[in-house]
């Protein structure tokens, strides 16, 4: 039976292929009755995922030999759990006794556990609920042949022609992917800025979130038209749909390779006024496509990507290595490193200090420059990688998530501590490196001044400052008709940004989603905006607008669209503004 499913358009695009579910949660595991003949057979399995499990904590144990004890504390409390003959006993015998599969027993087991701790008046024996349920979830992925996250539930699958459907799909599971070549993902949930959809535009595949049921409705290999641009999923198409669906992909092709011939073509307005265009990338293999894209440079290099959903922390050396392998790739172009924005929907997997940090609100917790300045052994490590990856080329600092003159201070001061260090120990660096911050708080951006006065340059991460101006989580698809980048409040936040900056002197750049979408394109140059970052892919739209654009043309007209007071109007307004022919 066909049918069509409507969600968020968060990548443009079409795929067609066929369907690849992916399960929802380790702990989600199948009931399977054992002939009897097999029982033994599956105690042993059980068996042998405890002892991978354990030979596992050696291996942190020892990569964790000089780090503090409270890091390695957690793996001797999951140690101790799983050594419990409540766990490592009792499975056993459930799988003799009902003849269950071996995840079933020990899942049964779990939930007894669980339900009894919950009962315990003590906080701190109930909150050790949660480590059962974490030891346990490493047995049934040794069980179920699964290493850490999506990588495992993909294993083995590859292919252009297949398309991910997943409840959910956190950053991590999709950078696990990153290289298995998916034509495409869908998910239930997620919102149109979250890291989910942004990993997919910087892939260049099709993708809809927020479609609420496709991980129910949608079968395994069943074939599916995903349109990213207008957010359908349309399942067994009929023939007919299938071949126009095909001929837009051709034409959809076609229009982008004749936007590749701009790569070479200077980003310069009609007014003769040069553009940056800057490239953000998430690892340091992404600096090709950053070359065949023509970029300038790259204005955002969100390190946390290369690190997410380990179970241990990079160390210097590490993340030198990374860092070293993308500032050679660029070839002596600049490149803005950002120190770690761990937490809300990028986590890692750390130690129960970073797990301990969680909390309801993430998006409003300890997250970002808050959690790099809370910890600064981890702070230390990264900003002395990034400095000795500066004596290789052109690079920045960058600190996300400012909101007080103080976090300023303290990263300028860990800086300088970083650049003693390497002094002593004669290791070269850049002495002048610049260190900028990213403007995405209201607060920064209604009180800019303290931040321009203390830093070398400032970019705007537009993906952040509309989710706290607006009071909406950017990944909640519940409230994703409510992300308003056209909202008059954005308008004037960013034209109060821009200008705040050219009259100070300072180089402010973008790099949010509002900077890689031609749409934007026009209003964000009449505000003064002269620095854009954005996915490699979606430069060659971008310079095709700024090449059609005359600025003296149009900021007149952006003057009086940041005045407006209702979306409905300035979007109206901008739509105008891009169709003006000049
Ligand atoms: C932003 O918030 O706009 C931004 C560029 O950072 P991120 O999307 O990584 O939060
Ligand atoms: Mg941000």
């Amino acid at each position: 039976m066909s049918f069509t499913l409507h969600g968020l358009a968060v990548s443009g695009g079409i795929a067609i292929g066929q369907a690849h579910l992916i399960s929802q949660a380790t702990l989600e595991v199948s009931h399977l009755v054992i002939a009897p003949r097999m029982v033994e057979k599956e105690v042993a399995r059980l068996e042998a995922a405890f002892a991978r499990v354990r030979a596992e904590f050696d291996a942190m144990t020892k990569s964790l030999e000089k780090s503090p004890a409270d890091m390695r504390a957690f793996i001797d409390l999951h140690r101790m759990i799983l050594d419990d003959p409540e766990l490592s006993e009792v499975p056993k015998q459930i799988i003799r006794e009902r003849r269950c599969n071996a995840e079933w027993a020990i899942v049964q087991q779990m939930e007894l556990l669980v339900e009894q701790f919950e009962h315990v008046e003590d906080v701190y024996l109930r909150e050790r609920s949660y480590d059962v349920r974490q030891a346990v979830e490493r047995v049934v992925r040794e069980l179920s042949e699964h290493p850490d996250h999506a990588s495992g539930r993909l294993k083995g699958v590859k292919g252009e022609n297949l398309i991910v459907v997943g409840h959910d799909l956190s950053p991590a599971d999709v950078m696990a992917f990153k290289d298995q070549n998916f034509a495409s993902f869908v998910t239930d949930v997620g919102g149109a800025t979250s890291h989910t959809a942004i990993l997919a535009r910087g892939m260049g595949i099709p993708a809809v979130l927020g479609l609420h049921n496709a991980r129910s409705l949608i079968r395994d290999k069943e074939t599916l038209i995903v349109d990213g641009t207008r957010g359908v999923v349309i399942v067994n198409p009929d023939r007919r749909i299938l071949e126009e669906y095909e001929l837009r992909r051709s034409q959809f092709e076609i229009e982008k390779s004749k936007l590749k011939l701009l790569k070479t073509a200077r980003a310069t307005t009609l007014d003769k006024v040069k553009i940056d265009l800057l490239a953000n990338i998430e690892e340091p293999g992404d600096v090709d496509a950053v070359l065949e894209s023509g970029a300038d440079g790259v204005g955002l290099f969100r390190t946390e990507f290369i690190f997410l959903g380990r179970g241990d922390m990079p160390s210097e050396d590490e993340q030198f290595e990374a860092y070293r392998k993308a500032v050679k790739g660029m070839e002596g172009r600049p490149i803005t490193i950002r120190t770690f924005d761990l937490g809300n929907d990028k986590q890692l997997h750390v130690d129960e200090s970073f797990e301990d940090r969680r909390r309801d609100n993430p998006a409003l917790g300890l997250r970002s420059i808050r959690l790099s300045l809370a910890e600064p052994k981890v702070f230390q490590a990264q900003l002395r990688a990034i400095l000795r990856a500066s004596k290789l080329g052109k690079v920045k600092i960058m600190v996300p998530m400012l909101s007080h003159a103080f976090q300023v201070d303290q990263t300028l001061a860990a800086v300088e501590h970083a650049k003693s260090s390497l002094r002593g120990e004669k290791i070269p660096f850049d002495e002048n490196i610049e260190v900028g911050g990213m403007i995405e708080v209201p607060a920064a951006a209604l009180a800019i001044g303290v931040f321009l006065r203390r830093l070398d340059f400032v970019s705007i991460g537009t993906n952040d400052l509309i989710q706290y101006t607006l009071a909406i989580d950017r990944t909640d698809e519940q409230v994703a008709n409510l992300y308003d980048p056209l909202h008059p409040a954005i308008m004037m936040l960013l034209s109060h940004i821009i200008s705040s900056a050219e009259k100070a002197n300072v180089p402010v750049s973008m790099c949010g989603e509002m900077a890689g979408d031609p749409m934007f394109t026009r209003i964000l140059l009449g505000m003064g905006l002269r620095q854009f970052s954005m996915f490699p892919a979606q430069i060659p739209a971008v310079k095709q607008r700024i090449k059609q654009s005359d600025i003296s043309e149009i900021e007149p007209i952006v003057r009086r669209i940041v005045r407006l007071e209702e979306s409905a109007k300035i979007e109206e307004q901008i739509e105008r503004l891009n169709t003006l022919q000049q």
